[in-house]
């Protein structure tokens, strides 16, 4: 099969079955759909991430394809009564394009924006940022991303030179020594990588969890430390204080591989075990053994995900563990390393191919001359056309419908109403826009505000490639073609874009007085009306879209130039950097050297500092957010899936004993949880595996239930990711 080919079936399948993956998390499990009379149904697949695992989310993906809910044709909002309604889709795209026309033309090409999500195939992430940047010209687009694990990837790459969440093979986890994992729930989020989990403990190895709750996978953990949500970066420091104290630390790795360890040395000095006990609450023993499994462990690995990440100063916490990695010689030793657990579905690919606010494909930053240059030469645009950086999500959430902020936004794949921070203003601020649009395949809250719907197809109904959280590129199989009514995004943009070419205002007439080609003329061989140029630049089949993705990466950081779908079918994918066709790819990085310009990795000092939002008097409880196992996000799809509604119907405030207790609340009674930013009610449900100084609930209800409404919308000032991991709330019987 060449790259231009469709998904073709898979030797030992039959015609109505093919291999793919689920289409939500970063474990990206391999499955096989299965068609017949009856539906659609998912199978489990031997893949080397999952092995033949499935977790609940996977096995009932099928149910949304012929869901009730979904939509099949555009909707758009009647002036008159309001209300949206069912609308051609030339109705509804003359809308759009009209309502940009019009904003663009008062307002200038940022006053339109562009939203995208970690859920989006490699080829729509691509084609979304371009689209945004020579199609609309606008410097206005960022991804929900931004809320996934940008601080992780800020960290890797100012300690790395590279971000790529492993830097090796999943299957590694399953021989460590010593698995310690900081913010981390994957018998929740990801159930089967759990089984690399029981493999490391039953070849002897330990596994230590750093988590304020005791989650499902901290119950499985030979040691649990249990810290003061906030305090994970004091936590490092403390271990790496022990490590050197102890003589542990590896200085011929530092010396040889690394640079700016003595002002870490100087840092971690101040964090002896018994102040970090204090702060956060850490008994110093604890300290002391997980220190010791790390120093003497052999083969160890260092996790971080989302608890480590989503706070006011997440880079640095995730920069702590990093240096603590780097001074026991971990990166780049064979079944050692650091590596950040990737969320969102396509959350590592996604943020490679140009959907951020500062970056354009291969993982180029836009600032770069050099890499304007490569970009615009593969788009066919003179580089100063494209727009420069734009801002990072919160902010540019925040600034929706604001005097010289965007007021238009188009989003494709997302859902902040649900799923930003302290979402009640960010509601209101889409409320205020000129026109929002949104592409889905169900009414989220967030289209249920729009001016126009547009429906989209589902993971199953398109072709294309996904990035997993180990960097190994995979390939999105479409067992059916999308309903009637239904395009893919791919298709949406292509069409957008070509219909804005075709509505431009006229040049002025060249100086022979030429007319400009008319939108109406004859298609010819070589047809060069704007919009076909236009539908060339953006193309719908996701097999071009990539092997254009492939030039327009070769040469950067995230190298895709030699990964043909072909190769991907072969090897059960292929890892990024991979430069050349039949050349190696990159299973793991750093065994000689880091990204960097010399090579080394970079240690940066980093110290503890307060949460953005500290308990007070009226406000005296810790909150903090998370994700259930049957629920996915924010909800919109998994909300709709009768198997997990009914394993998890609805939010909860999970809360200690002693303090329901205190508060007057019984397991099951109604709370309000109540911020400087909103409130929140659902069910008080009681556990001793809380701190009684905190309170959680997970984040993908709406409406009542809603924990955003709450959240700190504080972001760190590298990443700009919000710190949803920890504010200041009263909880009370409602
Ligand atoms: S673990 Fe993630 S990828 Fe695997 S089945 Fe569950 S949701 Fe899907």
């Amino acid at each position: 099969m060449t790259d231009g080919a469709r998904s073709a079936t898979p030797p030992g399948l039959t015609p109505r079955e093919v291999a793919t993956h689920c289409p939500y998390c970063a474990l990206q499990c391999g499955m096989t759909l299965r068609a017949d009379d009856t539906g659609v149904t998912v199978h489990p697949r031997q893949f080397p991430t999952n092995r033949g695992g499935l977790c609940q989310k996977g096995w009932t993906a099928a149910e949304l394809l012929d869901h009730p809910d979904r939509l099949t044709t555009p909707l758009v909002r009647d002036a008159a009564t309001g209300d949206l309604h069912p609308a051609s889709w030339d109705t509804a795209l003359d809308r759009v394009v009209a309502g940009i026309r019009a904003v663009q033309d008062d307002a200038g090409r940022d006053a339109v924006a562009v939203f995208g999500g970690g859920g989006l195939t490699n080829e729509k992430a691509y084609a979304l940022g371009k689209f945004a940047r020579i199609g609309l010209r606008t410097r206005h687009i960022d991804y929900n991303g931004r809320f996934c694990m940008s601080s992780a990837a800020a960290a890797g790459m100012r300690a790395f030179g590279i971000d790529r969440g492993l830097p090796f093979p999943l299957a590694d986890l399953g021989r460590a020594d010593t698995l310690l994992l900081v913010g981390a729930n994957p018998a929740e989020t990801m159930p089967p990588l759990v089984r690399w989990l029981t493999d490391q403990r039953r070849n002897g190895g330990k596994l230590i969890v750093v988590d304020p709750r005791v989650t499902a996978t901290a119950r499985q953990a030979d040691l649990h430390l249990q810290p003061l949500p906030g305090t994970d970066l004091a936590v490092a420091n403390a271990l790496l204080h022990i490590a050197l104290t102890e003589g542990w630390v590896d200085r011929a790795y530092v010396a040889d591989r690394t640079t700016g360890f003595d002002a870490v040395r100087r840092g971690v000095a101040a964090w002896w075990p018994a102040r970090a006990e204090q702060l956060c609450g850490v008994p110093v023993a604890d300290l002391e053994a997980t220190a010791r499994a790390l120093g003497t462990g052999g083969r160890v690995i260092i996790l971080t995900a989302r608890g480590a990440e989503q706070h006011a100063k997440g880079v640095d916490t995730v920069t702590a563990y990093v240096n603590l990695a780097l001074a026991l010689g971990l990166p780049g030793r064979d079944g050692s390393g650091y590596g950040c657990l990737t969320g969102q579905g396509n959350g590592q690919g996604g943020r490679e191919h140009g959907q951020k606010a500062d970056q354009l494909p291969g993982y180029r930053r836009i600032d770069d001359p050099a890499a304007r240059e490569h970009v615009a030469g593969v788009w066919g645009v003179p580089a100063d056309d494209l727009p420069g950086p734009g801002v990072p999500a919160y902010k540019l959430l925040d600034s929706l419908g604001t005097p010289g902020g965007p007021r238009a936004l188009l989003v494709f794949g997302s859902n902040p109403v649900v799923s930003a921070p302290r979402a009640a203003r960010i509601e209101g601020r889409l409320r205020d826009l000129d026109l929002l649009v949104v592409a889905d395949l169900l009414l989220s809250e967030t289209a249920a505000l729009a001016d126009v719907v547009l429906p989209t197809a589902q993971w199953a109904e398109e072709d294309g490639t996904m990035t997993n959280l180990e960097g190994r590129v995979l390939r999105r199989r479409a067992l059916r073609p999308p309903p009637p009514g239904v395009r893919t995004d791919l298709a949406i943009i292509s069409e957008l874009a070509a219909r804005l070419v075709a509505t431009e205002a006229p040049t002025a007439p060249p100086a022979d007085n030429t007319p400009a080609p008319a939108a109406s003329a004859s298609p010819g061989p070589a047809d060069t009306r704007p919009e076909v140029v236009a539908g060339a630049r953006f193309p719908a089949d996701p097999a071009v879209v990539f092997a254009e993705l492939r030039r327009a990466s070769a040469g950067g950081a995230a190298d895709y130039a030699g990964i043909s779908w072909d190769r991907i079918d072969a090897d059960d994918g292929v890892y990024w950097p991979c430069a050349t066709e039949d050349g190696p790819d990159t299973p793991r990085l750093f065994a000689k050297s880091f990204a960097t310009p010399d090579g080394r990795a970079r240690f940066h000092a980093v110290d503890h500092r307060p949460a953005a939002e500290e308990v007070c008097a009226t406000y005296p409880l810790h909150f903090t957010t998370g994700r259930v196992l049957a629920q996915y996000q924010s909800g919109t799809q998994t909300r709709r899936v009768a198997a997990l509604r009914r394993a998890a119907p609805e939010a909860f405030v999970e809360l200690h004993p002693d303090l329901a207790t205190r508060l007057g609340i019984d397991d099951g009674d109604p709370v309000r949880v109540t911020s400087r930013r909103g409130e929140f009610r659902a069910p008080a449900r009681l556990s001793a595996g809380i701190r009684p100084d905190t309170v959680f609930a997970p984040f993908h209800y709406a409406g009542a239930g809603r924990a955003n409404s709450v959240t700190n919308d504080a972001v760190d000032p590298i990443s700009g990711m919000p710190e949803f991991k920890i504010c200041a709330v009263r909880v009370e019987k409602a």
